[in-house]
């Protein structure tokens, strides 16, 4: 029987020669660790059962640290089953719990005398508890994590130093639901040492990210989810309205797509994550502002956070004004204040002061004030004087004072305002001048305020003027009849405020004016005021309404407005459905076609007014005896898609898909699903799905396409993920965009350009598909309503088109660019789990989708290249097929290290990828990368040349302690490009 010692001999040789198993890169990854078993000193006392299994044995790590490990090798013996439990794990936050394995397991063919009870693999398990549950260990209880088998197994006999390989394995458990779990491990009769058990989750470490800061959080609990996280504004910072800060948490641990942010408040300034207060002698006045600023001429503070400067003494600042202008104050006194007096009106003018204050909105006011002679005293002029244009706000330079009593004294003072006027205290500065008034007439009579009308006689009484200006003598009422033709004037005269005016007509219009007459002249005459004399007779007269002729004309005279406006609205309605028809794209096409006569053009099937004609100009009409339906492939909006096969009288029989349209179909289905037929009826181009046909003289009514093996493109890449080179999904990508250039050049615009649109047949060729008019578009599932009205498939679709609806075949090169990237991370759904809302927000404030892993830089700028945010900048279809064209000619361009992604290499520029030759050492290389964190891991394993580096398998990289799956795919794309270019230059390959 072999002996117990044998693991532990070879443990310790283990140990001894792997030294360079570094102890893993916690201190800089995002990982929290739960439990490593390597950091424990003391004895770990896990559970094994039964006792003759596990064994927990001490050894020595790489630099004679003392660790604890277990070891189990019962080869001997069939039917084992020994089990080993950790202690009881505390998830905390986690929700995916990664589990990382180190261990060695020993080769049964080298262990004589084992065969049929010796195994390679042992069980990995765990239980979910929400406490301890004591030492007992009850198999059913466990859920099987995976079967572990080892990279590498050694020899007992063959102990050369080569062989000598610890396994390192890592699998992923979750999402976890209760407090914690265990882990065990079941052997089955393995020679095996765990010589390290590590359990971590990741979390993204809190950071500061636009002034907000995002707290330590946990990923989410599927590989793909993000979480979302709203930050906090830092001190003295606010959210900026409408966006505020967001991060979404990968599950490698990485911040994603910031979103919003902080701005720092009035006060304060950015600097570097926080906000500072604005020194003595400076203000912010805004949160939107950026700097602050130095406080305006006239102000000072002598605090500091100050979002204004105060104002000196003598300055003020109006209310309108904002804090950034100066302090200011009211203006001198008007210059040069002249007069000119006519009877009861002055005219006063002046000069502009000689200081405005600092301001430019002086403006003047004049006040008024009537004095008496001895002693003189001085009242305001009150109400009754006119100002023209006005008494104040006046801009101009003059005033004109009417209304003035005559022979009276007055004092007119003119003043400059401005702005802070109001606001001052100090002494007012005026002009102002002393006059009196001349001889004047009175002013108009007031209001007639009665009067009795009767057949032949009328009496009117009146108020006297405001302003006599004198001893009123007499009144004159004029008068006249109004429909007189020749005008007569007749004249009473009155000394009292009434008069009464005979011999008049009865049943007849007059019209009266009244003036006052004094020493000075006579005033105005009032207003004109209309009165009719009382009926002599009471005829009682039949009204129109009444008059059956009346009746009758009213009713033919609106008859014939109506039918006027009938026939004009018939006219006017036609002559507008028949404009605005041929205002369609239709119209624009036909124009098109004449533009270019050598390019077929595309013809929207809209334009014809029977659609049938439209199916027969462009599909061919195939016999329904001529297609053998096989099975059913899949589900169209109109009906099943079924594959089988067509063959034509005189042609070698093909496979086709044929959409059938389902029974019970309205005229309009019948239209709408002919519709994609007559579109893609006009389209012959290799990268384009191809028509056969369709059956619309028998029932089912078929559309039959060329078969596309491979079904759509989407689900086709998820299918196969990482299976393909780059070169293989490089020539995908050329054949959508050789088959877009070709639609662009037929004036065709997609508008649903996305990788579940495009097909794939048996030899990877990938061809457009998809085609009709924008209600296609609505029966994708992935469009959604939007502000600007229809659905859009937001993701795939260019800002312009979402935000103003201009679909334009740039906007298609957008969509391009989201297939690109769907097809470089094998149908990753873009932008993940993002809300649609996230993604346009994004999209406005400049985020781009980042380039999927191992994607080669010259394809992630070309993305970046069609996601220009000018439709103008973006590169023609045309240019990309030219681009990746010249990619595949030159394949060493596409396998630059994902390192050095970030560089901005535009593909347009051609630049080519980066020389190894140009790295002096593995820790340039490293840091080109932006892998350095590992770099001491490399010297410990003894990997000090490129050479040694070019030479490393996939095992070596994880044997140095890498464990995250992405920077282990990120350095071995790296040095696969390495080897590419060794022997490109030195023409000698690099054995591996
Ligand atoms: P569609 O109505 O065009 O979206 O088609 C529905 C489904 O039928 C697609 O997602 C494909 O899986 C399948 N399909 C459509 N056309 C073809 C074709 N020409 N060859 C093979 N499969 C097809």
């Amino acid at each position: 029987m072999l002996s117990r010692s044998i693991p532990c001999l070879w443990i310790t040789v283990c140990l001894r020669l792997s030294c360079h198993v570094s102890g893993g890169d916690a201190q800089n990854t995002k990982e929290v660790i739960l439990l490593d078993s390597k950091a424990q000193q003391t004895e770990l006392e896990w559970i094994s059962y039964p006792p003759n299994g596990w064994e927990e044995i001490s050894g020595l790590d790489e630099n004679y640290t003392p660790i604890r490990t277990y070891q189990v090798c019962q080869v001997m013996e069939p039917n084992q089953n020994n089990w080993l439990r950790t202690n009881w794990i505390e998830k905390g936050d986690a929700q995916r719990i990664f589990v990382e394995l180190k261990f060695t397991l020993r080769d049964c063919n080298s262990l004589p005398g084992v065969v049929g009870t010796c195994k390679e693999t042992f069980n990995l398990y765990y239980q979910e508890t929400d406490s301890e549950v004591g030492r007992g260990l009850r198999e059913n209880q466990y859920v099987k994590i995976d079967t572990i088998a080892a990279d590498e197994s050694f020899t007992q006999g063959d102990l050369g130093e080569r062989k000598m390989k610890l396994n390192t394995e890592l699998r992923i458990i979750g999402p976890l639901s209760k407090r914690g779990f265990y882990l065990a491990f079941q052997d089955v009769g393995a020679c095996i040492a765990l010589v390290s058990v590590k359990v971590y989750y990741k979390k993204c470490w809190s950071i500061i990210e636009n002034l907000a800061t995002f707290p330590d959080t946990v990923t989410g609990s599927e590989f793909s989810s993000l979480v979302e996280v709203e930050g906090m504004c830092v001190n003295d910072a606010e959210e900026e309205a409408d966006n505020s800060p967001k991060m979404h948490c990968s599950a490698e641990g990485e911040w994603l797509v910031p979103i919003g942010k902080c701005i720092c408040k009035a006060g304060f300034h950015q600097k570097g994550d926080a906000c500072e207060p604005c020194g003595r002698g400076f203000y912010k006045s805004s949160s939107q502002d950026l700097q602050c600023s130095r406080c305006p001429a006239h102000s000072f503070n002598d605090r500091e956070g100050s979002w204004r400067c105060d104002c000196e003494d003598g300055y003020y600042r109006a209310l309108s004004d904002p804090p950034s202008v100066a302090c200011t104050r009211p203006p001198s006194a008007p210059q040069n204040l002249v007069y000119n007096i006519n009877q009861t009106a002055v005219t006063l003018e002046w000069s502009p002061p000689a200081d405005t204050g600092g301001r430019n909105d002086v403006t003047y006011r004049v006040i008024c004030r009537r004095c008496s002679w001895e002693p003189e005293e001085c009242v305001a002029c009150g109400p009754n004087v006119g100002y023209s244009p006005a008494q104040s706000g006046l801009v101009e330079t003059y005033v004109m004072v009417t209304d003035l009593l005559a022979h009276a004294n007055y004092t007119f003072e003119v003043e400059a305002v401005n702005g802070v006027t109001d606001l001052s205290r100090t002494q007012r500065l005026f002009a102002a001048v002393r006059i009196a008034t001349g001889q004047a007439a009175p002013s108009q009579v007031r209001e007639i305020i009665n009067k009795k009308v009767q057949q032949r006689s009328i009496q009117l009484s009146w108020l006297e003027p405001q302003q006599p200006n004198g001893v009123i003598k007499e009144y004159e009422i004029k008068y006249y009849e109004k429909d007189q033709k020749d005008r007569i004037y007749s004249t009473v005269r009155s000394k009292s405020t009434s008069a009464t005016v005979n011999n008049l007509k009865p049943s007849t219009a007059y019209v009266f004016q009244i003036r006052a007459l004094t020493e000075a002249g006579y005033s105005n005459y009032s207003p004109q005021l209309e009165i009719t004399t009382q009926e002599e007779a009471t005829a009682a007269t039949v009204s129109s309404e009444q008059n059956p002729v009346i009746i009758i004309a009213v009713v033919a005279v609106a008859g014939t407005i109506i039918l006027v406006f009938m026939v004009f609205g018939f006219i006017i309605g036609r002559r507008h459905c028949g404009y605005s028809k041929a205002d369609q794209e239709g119209d624009e096409e036909l124009y098109f076609q004449f533009k270019f006569p050598g390019t077929k053009t595309y013809i929207d099937p809209e334009t014809y007014e029977d659609p049938n004609r439209a199916v027969h100009q462009f599909a061919k009409e195939l016999d329904a005896s001529c297609i053998k339906i096989e099975r059913v492939i899949g589900a169209g909006e109109f009906g099943e898609v079924c594959s089988g096969r067509l063959k034509l009288p005189g042609k070698r029989e093909v496979s086709v898909a044929i959409k059938t349209l389902k029974v019970g179909y309205t005229e309009k289905q019948r239209r709408d699903f002919l519709c994609e037929a007559s579109i893609m009826g006009q389209f012959d181009h290799p990268n384009v799905v191809h028509l056969e046909g369709v059956v619309t003289r028998g029932k089912p009514v078929m559309i039959v396409i060329e078969y596309m093996e491979n079904g759509s493109l989407d689900a086709f890449l998820r299918k196969h993920d990482g299976q393909f080179t780059v070169i293989q999904l490089v020539g995908m990508l050329r054949g959508i965009a050789a088959g877009m250039r070709y639609l662009a050049d037929m004036g065709y615009v997609h508008r649903d350009l996305a990788a579940r649109n495009i097909l794939v047949n048996s030899n990877l060729v990938c061809k457009v598909s998809d085609f009709g008019l924008s209600r296609v578009i609505e029966d994708d599932p992935e469009a959604v309503y939007t502000t600007t009205g229809g659905k859009i498939p937001v993701r795939w679709t260019a800002p312009e088109a979402i935000q103003y609806r201009k679909f334009t075949s740039a906007s298609d090169v957008w969509s391009y660019g989201i297939v690109m990237w769907e097809v470089m991370s094998y149908g990753e759904r873009p932008y993940w789990d993002m809300s649609n809302q996230d993604v346009i927000k994004a999209i406005e404030e400049g985020y781009r989708l980042p380039a999927p892993m191992d994607c080669p830089p010259g394809l992630h700028q070309l993305m970046l290249d069609c996601w220009q945010k000018d439709r103008a900048e973006r590169p023609k279809f045309d240019q990309i097929v030219g681009i990746l064209d010249k990619m595949i000619r030159n394949p060493n361009t596409l396998k630059t290290p994902v390192g050095t992604c970030t560089r901005p290499i535009s593909p347009l520029l051609d630049q080519s990828t980066p020389d190894f030759a140009a790295f002096r050492s593995v820790g340039e290389w490293l840091e080109a990368i932006k892998m350095e964190r590992y770099r001491d891991n490399f010297t410990a394993a003894g990997y000090s040349s490129l050479e040694s580096v070019a030479r490393m398998s996939i095992e070596d990289v994880m044997s140095l302690g890498i464990t995250l799956v992405g920077h282990q795919k990120k350095i071995m794309s790296s040095i696969q490009t390495m080897r590419a270019q060794m022997l490109h230059l030195h023409g000698t390959g690099v054995q591996v």
